[in-house]
């Protein structure tokens, strides 16, 4: 492969000047950039789009004020090229860059040369720009935010009729918290607290009020000092869960005073706040402990604080606690004092950094840990005595994510323990507070016996928590609308370290989830990764796949772009250095990595570009559109993205995306490490099925992954017909790997899905033999070839419980028949034998469809001990067909007795997979809305889940408008949910593809 040389730049001196004097080459460069200013875009004009648009005034803007911020990113128009791998290892991973190699000298159809352009767009040095019609195209990436005007404040009444000072959902900035001491006397008999906190605060503005926030506690004493100390009257304003306390004399900014509350309140009953947890021990007994879990709003509920992730403070912690139970909190226990009630106080080192409210956290419990020495932490998994020997694996694998991450940001984790602790009732995966972790049991627990991919999930989740050690709780996000600063980092860094760190894990998986979050951000009710966020039910529903992995898939892009192995590192140790201890905005973390306007144009508004190629003769163009599934109604924020296109071809490719005739295909996106859809047209859809049938090793497995996704991406838009889809598959016969054969085994199901849900009409009814005919036919030969026994390799695991788990459900004899025998075998063995964990699920699923050994099912899982097999085992239960059983076990999820509540979520979506299963669970969602949000926040990831497992399904009007109906009917109880929107969309878009593509899969059939 020929680098980018001088002989191919003479073609550019046909553009302004100032375009070349940007250049920056060197001689035989391994990389090439050519710098040109940015583009400015109200020199952008344009038309609908049957037109052709050209790019005017290029390289003649003069200079604003924004451009100069924008300087870094002119590059965007010009254009890098890197000769990267030649061959596919299944070591090149794109969380860790890879070494460019220094030649390819030796191009032929069998080398893969991967370009990276770096681009808004190009087309061989013709900007062609397509715009769709009424899009107004702003300055997307060097947009200056607008501030809100003030208005006139309303104040509401507080509960006792006065007046409440403050009107805005936010604190006002006068006061800032300096240090929280904090009492807490929890009674586990009661399932009640006291509390006493005494918040010291500095005046930072001339002001007559202070005011923080409380809910659901009893506030039975208040003082307050500034100089003398003197009783005060709180005033309480429940609906913003905000207190306040209104001066005679205004304090002076510099001044520093104390507010002193005592207070009284009920341990909570959900999972938030401080709340109440158990357990049943080995004897039968119930075993009742206490936990906290704040983000993001319930700090407030455990005691009065200013809980807004920007004032953050220390905190000294004192717990009191029966003499038989341990306590744990942030930081390393000081000292332990008994008190004249019998009780003991345990009181911890006052934390030695400033934290945000929301990572505050103690626990009150008789867990047993095991320790051990990681550079200067001690670190320690706690569990419940009886899973002690279920923790080994998490200590092994958090003390070496600890050093990893220690010499990767090259800052050391501050603290000098650091606990991971498994809460038998916990609704996260699991949570980061400082120090002091907690998970869900099925999150941190493994026996040694555990298969590979079990290990893997509790691998990244103590990954992601360690990250956050770093991203979240030592720099963090100012507001939870930049809450991707926290998530989409986490979620990177978990991917990265574990490619890093554990490489046999094997975690392709991720393309998988990056696919959905796609998906989820081509509809028109998504949102920008950084959003407004103006009330709690909003600052809930960040917690989503667009936070966390779009997030994370616009930092994997850019490591991917910026030249150099180090650059993106070197760039995130300069955030971590020069924000340590603060808050940020998105803005500061682009500026440290210097991609201020290229990454704007990704945080800044919503959705994702659709990358279009046609090629004609040697010369490729490509354009870019807003990719929206929805066009009626739509709202398009901006048209325009800062793509750094990557790309593989069966040949080398020269300078500009102009391919020699003789080069065949053309894949864009390579290894899916952009965040784009690409649509190659009739011809390059063609050729590329081509290739893949004479041989599939010519892409990667998450290349091949994505041209699956983003083809029925496509043919959902309308681009592309459901036969181009089906001609697609047909290589999948050659499939070997987990990711291509997950992803469209994943999207076929959606589709059968939906077929399935229209049973009342007898032209779906004729569908269903072509879902049994399809998949056998297309995967039969795979199916069959999957081994029964133990196997070690994740992606082989992968691969196995993704084919057997659809066989299984198309009834496939064989399937059914190994299945069955395993679970026979499990029973009568009393325990000793083991399924391997990768097929638990599919054994459970099929033990659970008949009769008796569902009653058996029901019985181990109430016996077993083991977590993860425990919840393969409730999926199992809650696949059944049997209505009274679904109804009973939809009910046991709400009641929480036999089966915890915090799985209702997973409970609800497995059964939601079965007919049946789907109209019973929405008319217990509508049943029992009310007792729903009271268990899961409204707009909380859970409810999230809830409301798309029991919607995405229908496709008639008559199920829109029922939708519909019942949530307006919801009014303030979650109306409003980002997700309603959500689901109502995607009816509206299934309802379209159903009228669009019934008679073609007839006609096809
Ligand atoms: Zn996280």
């Amino acid at each position: 492969c020929r680098r980018f040389t001088n002989r191919k730049l003479k073609k550019l001196t046909n553009l302004p000047r100032n375009m070349i004097e940007n250049s920056m080459f060197e001689e035989e460069p391994d990389v090439v950039d050519l710098t040109f200013p940015a583009l400015d875009p109200d020199e952008v004009v344009y038309e609908p789009r049957s037109s052709r648009l050209l790019v005017r005034g290029l390289g003649e803007n003069d200079m604003d004020e924004d451009d100069e911020d924008c300087e870094s990113s002119a590059r965007l128009l010009g254009m890098s090229f890197m000769n990267r791998s030649s061959a596919h290892r299944s070591s090149s991973f794109p969380y860790t860059r890879q070494a460019p190699p220094r030649s390819c000298s030796r191009p032929s159809a069998r080398t893969t040369v991967v370009c990276v352009l770096f681009l808004v767009i190009v087309a061989s040095m013709t900007m062609v720009l397509y715009f769709l019609p009424g899009c107004t195209f702003t300055k997307a990436g060097c947009r200056k935010t607008n501030k809100t005007t003030p208005f006139e404040p309303v104040y509401p009444l507080s509960t006792n009729g006065k007046l409440f000072p403050w009107a805005q959902f936010r604190l006002p900035r006068s006061v800032r918290p300096v240090n929280y001491d904090l009492t807490l006397n929890p009674d586990l008999n009661n399932m009640t607290f006291t509390g006493r906190t005494v918040i010291t605060m500095s005046v930072l503005h001339n002001t007559k009020i202070i005011v923080l926030h409380s809910a659901h506690l009893n506030i039975t004493k208040a003082t307050f000092k500034v100089g003398l100390e003197g009783d005060v009257t709180v005033l309480e304003y429940q609906t913003r869960q905000q207190i306040a306390v209104q001066l005679s004399e205004e304090m002076k900014a510099g001044q520093s005073c104390v507010l002193t509350l005592d207070y009284s309140a009920s341990l909570s009953h959900t999972y938030d706040g401080f709340y109440n947890s158990s357990y049943i021990d080995k004897e039968g007994n119930k075993r009742v402990l206490a936990a906290t879990q704040f983000e993001p709003l319930s700090a407030r509920k455990a005691f009065p604080c200013f809980d807004e992730p920007a004032f953050k403070a220390t905190f000294l912690i004192k717990i009191s606690r029966k003499s038989n139970y341990t306590t744990l909190s942030n930081m390393p226990q000081v000292k332990s004092t008994p008190l004249p009630n019998g009780l003991v106080q345990d009181e911890f080192e006052k934390t030695s950094v400033n934290m945000s409210t929301y990572l505050v956290a103690f626990i009150v419990a008789d867990f047993t840990p095991i320790s051990k020495n990681v550079s200067e932490t001690l670190v320690s998994v706690y569990s419940v005595p009886e899973k002690k020997e279920h923790t080994d694996y998490a200590l092994d694998t958090a003390s070496k994510l600890l050093e990893f991450y220690n010499s990767f940001f090259e800052i050391n984790y501050p603290l000098k323990k650091l606990d991971l602790v498994a809460i038998p009732d916990f609704l996260a995966g699991a949570m980061e507070n400082w120090g002091l972790i907690t998970f869900r049991e099925t999150t941190l627990l493994v026996g040694n016996q555990s298969s590979p991919l079990e290990k893997q999930l509790v691998a990244s989740v103590i990954a992601h928590e360690l990250a956050h050690q770093w991203f979240g709780n030592l720099v963090t996000m100012s507001w939870w609308n930049d809450l991707w600063l926290n998530e989409g980092f986490a979620t990177y860094m978990q991917y990265m370290s574990l490619q890093t760190v554990f490489p046999t894990l094997d975690i392709v998986s991720s393309n998988i989830l990056r696919f959905r979050a796609l998906d989820k951000d081509a509809l028109n009710s998504s949102h920008a990764v950084s959003t407004e966020v103006n009330n709690p039910e909003q600052v809930e529903e960040m917690f989503d796949s667009v936070s966390y992995e779009k997030g994370a898939s616009i930092l994997m892009m850019l490591n991917t772009w910026l030249p150099g192995k180090q650059q993106f590192r070197k760039g995130i140790i300069q955030y971590l250095k020069q924000f340590s201890g603060l808050n940020t905005d998105t803005d500061d973390l682009w500026n440290s990595l210097t991609q201020v306007c290229m990454m704007r144009s990704w945080t800044s508004q919503k959705g994702f570009p659709l990358v279009t190629v046609s090629r004609q003769g040697g010369q490729v163009t490509l354009t870019q559109e807003h990719f929206l599934l929805t066009s009626d109604k739509a709202t398009y924020t901006s048209s325009l993205w800062n793509i750094p296109v990557t790309y593989v071809t069966d040949n080398c490719s020269l300078g500009t995306l102009e391919l020699p005739e003789s080069v065949k295909w053309l894949k864009l996106n390579y290894r899916n490490t952009g965040f784009y859809i690409v649509h190659y047209g009739d011809e390059g859809w063609a050729a590329l099925k081509d290739a893949l049938s004479s041989n599939v090793q010519v892409l990667t497995q998450e290349d091949r992954a994505s041209l699956i996704h983003n083809i029925f991406a496509l043919s959902r838009l309308g681009r592309v017909s459901f036969y181009q889809v089906l001609n697609l598959l047909k290589y999948m016969s050659n499939e070997t790997e987990s990711c291509p054969v997950t992803e469209a085994l994943l999207q076929l199901n959606v589709i059968y899905r939906l077929l399935d849900k229209r049973q009342e009409d007898s032209l779906v009814a004729r569908m269903k033999p072509f879902k049994l005919h399809y998949i056998l036919y297309r995967f039969g030969s795979l199916m069959d070839n999957q081994t029964w026994g133990e196997e070690e390799s994740v992606s082989k695991q992968e691969l196995r419980s993704a084919l057997l788990g659809s066989a299984c459900s198309l009834n496939q004899e064989n399937c059914i028949q190994q299945a069955k025998a395993l679970f026979k075998h499990y029973d009568e063995s009393n325990g000793t034998s083991r399924i391997p964990g990768d097929l638990q699920q599919v054994v459970f699923t099929v033990a659970a469809q008949s009769n008796e050994d569902w009653l058996t099912l029901l019985h181990m899982y109430q016996t077993v001990t083991y977590d993860a097999e425990k919840r393969k085992m409730l999926r199992g239960l809650a696949s059944t067909q049997d209505a009274r059983r679904i109804v009973w076990i939809l009910k046991a999820g709400l009641r929480g007795d036999i089966i915890q509540t915090q799985e209702l979520p997973l409970v609800i979506s497995t059964v939601c997979n079965g007919f049946a299963g789907y109209l019973f669970a929405w008319d217990f969602i509508q049943e029992n809305w009310d007792r729903l949000i009271e268990k899961f926040p409204i707009g909380s990831y859970a409810i999230q889940t809830i409301i798309k497992s029991a919607t995405s399904q229908f496709s008639t009007q008559a199920h829109l408008d029922r939708v519909q109906g019942f949530f307006s009917s919801l009014k303030e109880r979650g109306s409003q949910m980002r997700s309603v929107q959500e689901a109502l969309e995607t009816i509206r878009l299934n309802q379209r593809w159903m009228d669009k593509n019934l008679p073609t899969l007839q006609k096809w059939l």
